[in-house]
């Protein structure tokens, strides 16, 4: 196919996208969750947004 540049190149700009939206809400979280900011470790919650980002960038590293 001779467009076929086009669609990787969306794909890659989405899965940017995801990943730098995993990791302003991974990021958004640790700086407003008490727990996270008082005991300077992940809470269940900032451990499952850690978990989101790293498989938003496993699967873009996959689709590359
Ligand atoms: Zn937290």
């Amino acid at each position: 196919m001779a467009e076929s540049t086009e669609p990787v190149a969306a794909q890659h700009r989405a899965e940017e996208a995801t990943i730098q939206t995993a990791y302003s809400a991974f990021i958004h979280h640790t700086q407003t969750c008490a727990q996270c900011r008082t005991e300077g470790m992940d809470c269940a919650v900032a451990g499952e947004l850690r978990q989101a980002y790293r498989a938003a960038k496993e699967h873009a590293r996959d689709v590359r």
